[in-house]
C-alpha cells in the first residue's frame, strides 16, 4: 500500500463574500489539494475558478517571512517594541485621534476584534476603518437607517425558493459564482425569473430572462417608479405596513416626485418602457422575490439612498425575512460581515453597539477599558484626507493595499509617505503600499496558515483552519496587534493565548447586557470550548443558547429601530456627484472580472486564473471606438481629473456608448500599468463614506 493521504481539513474560501465551504489537503510538496466542502450550505461541494485554483496559491515566493524595520530584518521584539513605541508617542504628543488603523475584509474575525479593542478601548480613539468602506458600508448605512441595525433579513436558501431574483449592480455570474449558479438552479427547477439592473450588459446579463441597462446613478428613479406603480395597482400590504412600518407617506411622495410615471422613468434611466413595465408587472405578480444587490449600488456617492429604494419596495409588499423573499446584499469581501460585528468600521462599535453614551459605556465596561473612544472616527476616504493635512501621523494598515485600491490612488501614495509611522502587517515582501515608505513591516499569516472565523453575506459564521505551518516567522495578525497592546501596556486586557479566546470574548460581548435588545447575540457560542471552537459547523446568526442559528429575521421580529418599526426612506434626487464634460465626456465605471481578486496579491500567483484576462484593459462600444480611430487591442490613454493610465482596447457591444469599464486589480508604477484606483474622483456618500467608484468622468484616445 502506497503513503495514506492526510484527512482533508475543513475551511472557507478567503476570496468572496459568498464563503464556500473548502475541503483542503496538503500535497506534501508545500501546496493544497482543494475541492468544495459538500457539507457546508453555502456551496454544497461547488467551487468557482477562484476558489478552485487556491492549491495553486500558496507558494512562498514573494512572502514576507521576517519583520523589517526601516528596509533592515529586524527581530519580532525590535519590530513591535517600536511599533508600541511610537504609536505610545504619537498618542502621548499629539493626541489618540493622530493615530489609526486601516484594516480589511479579509482579515478574520478574531483579528478584527483585537485591533477595534486595542484602538477604541486603550488608545482612546474610533479611528480604525476598513476596506469595507469602499465594498459594503453603503448596505451598511441602509441596513441601520431601515432596520436600525446592520442587519441582512434573508439567506441564501432564498435563492433557491423565489419566483423572482433581480440583481442591481450585481455581475454575481462573476463576482458572487456559486449563488449564481443557485439562481440559475432554481429557474431550471422551478421557473424562477432572472432580472438584471446594470448599466452594461455583463455576464450576469446575458443569463437574464430581462436586462434593464439603466443609466449609470439612475438605479434610484427606476425603483422609485417601482414603489409608485406597487402603489397605484394595489399591491402593497396594507397589514404590514400599517403595523410594521414608519414613513411610507414621505417616501411615497418622494417616489412620486422622482418617478411620477413611466416615462419620466423611461427618460431617467434609459430603459425602454415596455421592459420597465414587464420588470413592475412581475415584482408585482411574483409573490416571492428577492433582490439582491452589490457594488454597483454600494459604491456610489449615493449608494445609501439607493439601498434605500430597493429595500423600501420590499417593506412596502410586506415581503421580508419570509422564506424565498428580501432584499440581499451581496457582500464583497469574505468577512466584511464579521468585521462589521466587531465594530471594524470608524462609526461603530463592537456587538453592533453604537457611539451612544450607554453604549460606548457598556462596552468599555466590558473591555474594562481606560479610554474609550467616545465619537466616531475617520471613514477611509477622509482618514487619507487627514493623513495628508498632517492631523494622522501614524497608520498601520492590515491585510490591504490603499495606494492601489483607494480612490485618487496617487494622493494616497503621496499621502503615506507623509507619515511619521507607517506599519504594515503584510503577506507579501512588496506591494504598492509598503514601497510608500513603511517604516514596520510586519509578516502575517496567511489564508491556509491561521485559524478564526468568518461572516458570509447571509450571517453564517464559518471556520477559517490552519492547513499548513506558519512560514517563516510570521504570525497571525491577532497576535500581533496583541503583542503591541503589551508593549503598550494593556497586557492583562490581551491575554489571548488562541484565536478561541478572542471568540469567546466576542461572543459574550454580543450578550453582554442584552436581553433581547440587539439582534446580534453569539451569546449561545460564549462558552465553546476550545474544542467546541475546533469543530464549529456554519451557523447564521444570531445563536440561541441551544446553538442553533437563525435563517431569517423580521417576518414576526421586531426590527431594531426604538420603536420596533422599519422605517421608509425617501431618497435624494438621484445623481452622479460628477457630471460629464466637455473634456470628460465618457462615464468610467470600474469593477472585477472573474477570475482575479482585488489586487491579486494571490489569485495572481495561479497561471490558469492569469490566462482569462491577462493585462489591464478598458471595455468601450465600437461606436465610440470607431468615432475615435480605435480598434480591439490598441493602446489607449484614459484619463480622469485625477490621473491617467494607458490600457489596452477591448470593443464591447454590451458596454453602453458614452460609458467605459475597466478592472480595478492591476498595480505598479507607471502609467501602463493599469492601477485604475487613480483614476477614480474621490466623492463619498453622505451617510455611509463610500466613494463613487463606478461614475468617473474620462477622456479616452489612442496612445
Ligand atoms: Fe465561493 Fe466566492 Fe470562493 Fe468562488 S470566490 S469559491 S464563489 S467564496
Amino acid at each position: 500500500p502506497g503513503p495514506v493521504a492526510p484527512p482533508a481539513i475543513r475551511t472557507t474560501c478567503p476570496y468572496c463574500g459568498v464563503g464556500c465551504g473548502v475541503l483542503a489537503r496538503p500535497d506534501g510538496l508545500g501546496g493544497l489539494a482543494v475541492e468544495g466542502d459538500p457539507d457546508h450550505p453555502a456551496n454544497c461541494g461547488r467551487l468557482c475558478s477562484k476558489g478552485s485554483a487556491l492549491g495553486e496559491t500558496v507558494g512562498l515566493e514573494g512572502r514576507l517571512l521576517h519583520p523589517m524595520v526601516e528596509g533592515r530584518r529586524a527581530s519580532w521584539d525590535d519590530a513591535l517594541g517600536r511599533v508600541a513605541g511610537d504609536l505610545s508617542r504619537i498618542v502621548a504628543e499629539h493626541g489618540p485621534d493622530a493615530v489609526a488603523f486601516y484594516l480589511s475584509g479579509q482579515l478574520l474575525t478574531e483579528d478584527y476584534y483585537v485591533a477595534n479593542k486595542l484602538m477604541k478601548g486603550f488608545v482612546g480613539s474610533g479611528n480604525v476603518d476598513t476596506n469595507s468602506r469602499l465594498c459594503m458600508s453603503s448596505s451598511v448605512a441602509g441596513h441601520r437607517r431601515a432596520f436600525g441595525a446592520d442587519i441582512v433579513p434573508g439567506c441564501y436558501a432564498d435563492l433557491d425558493e423565489a419566483d423572482l431574483i433581480v440583481l442591481v449592480g450585481s455581475n454575481a455570474a462573476w463576482c458572487h459564482p456559486i449563488l449564481f449558479r443557485r439562481m440559475l438552479d432554481n429557474r431550471a427547477r422551478r421557473g424562477a425569473k432572472i432580472v438584471v439592473v446594470d448599466p452594461r450588459r455583463s455576464a450576469s446579463a446575458d443569463e437574464a430572462d430581462l436586462f434593464l441597462p439603466v443609466a449609470a446613478g439612475q438605479d434610484t428613479a427606476l425603483f422609485c417608479g417601482l414603489l409608485v406603480h406597487l402603489a397605484e395597482s394595489g399591491a402593497l400590504d396594507a397589514d404590514f405596513l400599517g403595523g410594521r412600518t414608519e414613513g411610507f407617506g414621505e417616501a411615497l411622495a418622494r417616489a412620486r416626485e422622482i418617478a411620477p410615471d413611466p416615462a419620466s422613468v423611461a427618460r431617467a434611466t434609459g430603459i425602454a418602457e415596455a421592459d420597465l413595465a414587464a420588470f413592475y408587472d412581475l415584482f408585482r405578480t411574483r409573490e416571492k422575490v428577492v433582490t439582491c444587490y452589490s457594488q454597483g449600488v454600494n459604491q456610489s456617492a449615493q449608494g445609501t439612498d439607493k439601498v434605500g429604494a430597493i429595500v423600501n419596495c420590499h417593506l412596502a409588499t410586506g415581503r421580508i425575512g419570509r422564506p424565498g423573499m428580501g432584499p440581499l446584499s451581496l457582500t464583497g469581501q469574505p468577512n466584511a460581515m464579521g468585521g462589521r460585528e466587531v465594530g471594524g468600521l470608524a462609526n461603530m462599535l463592537a456587538a453592533h453597539m453604537n457611539y451612544l453614551p450607554a453604549e460606548i459605556d457598556r462596552v468599555g465596561r466590558f473591555w474594562d477599558a481606560p479610554r474609550m473612544a467616545r465619537r466616531e472616527g475617520l471613514k477611509a476616504v477622509a482618514l487619507f484626507d487627514a493623513i495628508d493635512r498632517g492631523e494622522v501621523r501614524a497608520l498601520w494598515v492590515m491585510a490591504t493595499n490603499p495606494a492601489v485600491s483607494l480612490p485618487d490612488a496617487d494622493r494616497v501614495r503621496a499621502s503615506l509617505a507623509k507619515l511619521d509611522l507607517l506599519v504594515v502587517s503584510e503577506n507579501v515582501a512588496s506591494n504598492d503600499t509598503t514601497s510608500r515608505g513603511a517604516h514596520v513591516l510586519l509578516p502575517a499569516a496567511a489564508w491556509g496558515e491561521k485559524d478564526g472565523t468568518v461572516t458570509n453575506s447571509e450571517r453564517r459564521i464559518s471556520r477559517q483552519r490552519a492547513v499548513l505551518p506558519l512560514p517563516g516567522e510570521a504570525k497571525p495578525d491577532w497576535w500581533i496587534v496583541s503583542a503591541v497592546a503589551a508593549r503598550m501596556g494593556f497586557a492583562s486586557a490581551f491575554p489571548y493565548r488562541k484565536a478561541a479566546d478572542i471568540f469567546r470574548e466576542h461572543a459574550a460581548l454580543t450578550a453582554f447586557e442584552n436581553g433581547g435588545e440587539r439582534v446580534l447575540d453569539l451569546g449561545g457560542l460564549a462558552d465553546l470550548g476550545d474544542r467546541g471552537y475546533d469543530d464549529l459547523a456554519p451557523v447564521q446568526w444570531p445563536v440561541g443558547a441551544d446553538g442553533e442559528g437563525t435563517a431569517r429575521l423580521f417576518a414576526e421580529r421586531p426590527f431594531q429601530t426604538p420603536d420596533g418599526r422599519a422605517r421608509f426612506v425617501a431618497p435624494a434626487l438621484p445623481r452622479l456627484a460628477t457630471e460629464t464634460s466637455e473634456a470628460y465626456p465618457f462615464v468610467l465605471n470600474t469593477g472585477r472580472i472573474r477570475d482575479q481578486w482585488h489586487t491579486m496579491t494571490r489569485s495572481g500567483r495561479s497561471p490558469r486564473l492569469g490566462s482569462h484576462r491577462p493585462a489591464p484593459f478598458v471595455e468601450l462600444h465600437p461606436a465610440d471606438a470607431a468615432r475615435l480611430g480605435l480598434g480591439d487591442g490598441d493602446l489607449a490613454r484614459v484619463s480622469t481629473a485625477m490621473g491617467s493610465c494607458v490600457l489596452e482596447t477591448r470593443l464591447a457591444e454590451g458596454q453602453p456608448p458614452g460609458t467605459l469599464f475597466s478592472p480595478i486589480h492591476w498595480s505598479g508604477e507607471t502609467s501602463s500599468d493599469g492601477r485604475i484606483g487613480a483614476l477614480v474622483h474621490d466623492h463619498v456618500d453622505p451617510f455611509s463614506g463610500q466613494p463613487e467608484m463606478k461614475a468617473s468622468p474620462a477622456a479616452i484616445t489612442p496612445e
